[in-house]
């Protein structure tokens, strides 16, 4: 059987005659056919999504929610379920594959229950007997690219909002997680969504170009690497009408201050630099440790780093999954080799692991361990400036005040992640103030997210729509609106 679109209520084959499939990462099994959509497909999803816009906008919001409650609850029955399928697919250990589930039921949760809240602004005017208002409007037809990172959380922080809003939407799911994108599709259709409402077209980078470019499309919502965002955006610049929110990737650093607590700052740096074998896009690469607990610090990380497993994700207990897929593996191996280049000192180096350390019957999967290096500070490095997307950490000694520690965080071409582990706070107040990245942490590990927070980076990370809550921003025009008494 193969998989098909979702274009204007119907389940269509496409234009296409190429299929794609879906691999395990742990174990390279193949888990579903698809059809690969052309540039074809996707204008006919683009015309069933411009054909259906009036229609949805004139429901309430309260009525387009109530489809999005539909799929809140379907989320949340299916919570095992689906977070298998999230593990099965893109390798994450099962509690993070239950995790993405559970932030995308709440991103729903959010965005449905905010369907009751008030929508714009009573604003004073000048003129006494006026009454003046900013209202916000649906921008049209919203296209969603999505990253296999959050293959189930990352399209809900996208079209939640844009529908309830009253968008209509053209999705297309990663390439590498085509069997998640099939089971959202399937839970729009089954909660009834108006034809054309919603449209899910399956493929690779070709058709996401054309919705970037196409006509049709008022916004673009689009969350992956940093080549490709600028991509997306150099298009839509070209087009006043159209607006790209850009979400990209990070080389996401954490200070460790000399007024660390040693048991806090091992522990989120070895869950930012390894938790999801340091997939996401807010794990930590560099880790910026003072002089006065380094020593330490570095035995003590370095002694976790050589010792954590790579296991079945699907088994509970299991602290690192695989990498996405070979070629993936082949990257993180290339900044391996520049990094061995680059470094000081190699401390940890499990580039490839031994046949003992590969879970039985999991040869075929896409294995990787930590890479840890000392490096002398130098901004112009590749490895502390470039993203590599994988267990691949520096560690950086720096002397001096917090002033100084900041200073080499900034320092690089991104700004979507970071943390300060710290027991003062003048030194977590000067972090908080002075980070140039859109999510910061303090006495926390890097990563975690929440829906009522906006997420989003600075820089080279993102081009100021985050995403999740303030999605708002990006698929609604707000306008004025004066009325004289
Ligand atoms: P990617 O950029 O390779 O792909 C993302 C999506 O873009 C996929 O659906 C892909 O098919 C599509 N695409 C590829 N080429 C395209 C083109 N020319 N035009 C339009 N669409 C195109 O990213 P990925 O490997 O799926 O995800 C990993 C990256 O995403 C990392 O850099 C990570 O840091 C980033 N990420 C960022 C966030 C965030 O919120 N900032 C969240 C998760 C992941």
């Amino acid at each position: 059987m193969t998989y098909q679109h979702y274009i204007n209520g119907e389940w269509v084959d496409g234009d296409g005659t190429e299929t794609f499939d879906s691999r395990n990462p742990a174990n390279g099994e193949t888990l579903g056919t698809f059809q690969r959509g052309t540039t074809t497909d996707v204008e006919a999803a683009i015309a069933a999504a411009d054909d259906a816009e009036d229609e949805w906008q004139s429901l309430s919001r309260i009525d387009r929610a109530e489809y999005l409650w539909d799929i809140y609850h379907e989320l949340k029955d299916r919570h095992q379920e689906l977070g298998e399928v999230v593990t099965k697919e893109c390798g994450k250990e099962i509690s993070e594959g239950k995790a993405d589930v559970t932030e995308a039921w709440q991103m729903v949760e959010w965005a449905a229950g905010d369907a009751r809240h008030p929508k714009g602004d009573v604003v004073p005017s000048e003129i006494p007997e006026k009454d003046a208002y900013m209202r916000r409007q649906p921008r049209g037809v919203v296209g969603c690219i999505t990253p296999w990172n959050f293959p189930v959380a990352i399209p809900f922080w996208h079209m939640a909002v844009a529908l309830v809003e009253g968008n209509t939407v053209v999705w297309k799911p990663a390439e590498q997680t085509p069997w998640c994108g099939q089971i959202i599709a399937e839970m729009f259709a089954d909660a009834g969504i108006p034809d054309g409402v919603f449209n899910m077209v399956q493929g690779f980078g070709d058709a996401g170009a054309r919705i970037v470019d196409h006509d049709d499309i008022d916004t673009v919502l689009f969350t992956g690497s940093a080549e490709v965002g600028e991509e997306v955006a150099r298009t839509v610049a070209d087009d006043p009408g159209k607006l790209a929110a850009c979400e990209m990737g990070g080389k996401n650093g954490i200070v460790v201050t000399e007024k660390a607590d040693l048991d806090i700052a091992v522990h989120a740096a070895v869950m930012s630099s390894f938790k999801t074998t340091g997939q996401r896009c807010v794990s930590s690469e560099r880790l910026i440790v003072h002089e006065d607990l380094y020593d330490e610090f570095k035995q003590r990380f370095v002694e976790i780093a050589e010792s954590v497993a790579v296991d079945d994700p699907l088994d509970e207990e299991t602290f690192m999954g695989p990498a996405i897929e070979p070629a993936h593996v082949e990257k993180i191996q290339t900044y391996n080799d520049i990094a061995r280049e680059e470094a000081e000192n190699v401390l940890v180096d499990r580039t490839e692991l031994g046949d003992d350390e590969i879970p039985d019957g999991h040869e075929d999967g896409n294995w990787v361990g930590p890479f840890v290096y000392e490096v002398d500070y130098d901004p112009d490095l590749r490895s502390i400036t470039e993203e590599v997307f994988g267990p691949h950490v520096a560690l950086i000694e720096y002397s001096g005040d917090i002033e100084r520690a900041v200073e080499i965080h900034n320092d690089t071409p991104y700004g979507l992640a970071g943390a300060v582990i710290s027991e003062d706070y003048r030194q977590i107040n000067y972090y908080r103030d002075n980070a140039e990245v859109g999510l910061a942490y303090g006495n926390l590990p890097c990563i975690g997210a929440e829906v009522q927070l906006p997420f989003g980076g600075m820089k080279k990370s993102g081009n100021g729509y985050p995403s999740a809550r303030e999605v708002i921003e990006a698929v609604t025009e707000r306008t004025a609106w004066t009325l004289n008494n």
